[in-house]
């Protein structure tokens, strides 16, 4: 694989920046200048698989935009890749932000996640909570506290 200049940023006790300076192992499926894609080693389903950029950030409210984008990218063409080959049917991008949003890495990632219908062994994975429709006042109150 190609070689690409050192990150700028650069936490010392974080583990994918280790992964990137190649000091940890992983199966990596894909890097550009700005990002690398590996496998998660707890995958929820066949293929999971992880995006960063190599430059670090803390999360989602950290990242510069340029990162980010170039991040969401490479999620982007990797699920495109798990399609074409790991016939998988769809594919679920998670990005966890912040320790009571179930982030457990605190570099800024993307969870690239293929799944298969009906696959109960490839895919166990079920919605984490059951989908019903909510109060329309406090939905429009949430909507008036998040407009700009
Ligand atoms: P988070 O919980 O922060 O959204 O996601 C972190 C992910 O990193 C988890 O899915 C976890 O399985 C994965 N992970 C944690 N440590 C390692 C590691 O050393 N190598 C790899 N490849 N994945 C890791
Ligand atoms: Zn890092």
């Amino acid at each position: 694989m190609a070689e690409f200049a050192p990150p700028e940023h650069v936490a010392d006790d974080c583990i994918f920046c280790k992964i990137i300076a190649r000091e940890l192992p992983a199966f990596v499926l894909d890097e550009d200048e700005h990002t690398l894609s590996f496998m998660d080693i707890n995958p929820g389903t066949r293929g999971h698989a992880l995006v960063i950029p190599r430059n670090h950030s803390q999360d989602l409210i950290a990242i510069e935009p340029a990162d980010l984008q170039a991040t969401i990218l490479s999620a982007q063409r990797l699920a495109a890749r798990m399609k074409d080959r790991l016939q998988c049917d769809g594919v679920n991008l998670l990005n966890c932000c912040g320790a009571d949003a179930w982030q457990t890495v605190f570099h800024t990632h993307i969870h690239v996640i293929p799944r298969y219908k009906d696959d109960p062994e490839r895919d166990p994975l079920r919605l984490p909570w059951i989908p019903k429709p909510g109060d329309m006042a406090d939905i429009e109150a949430a909507a008036q506290e998040l407009t700009a």
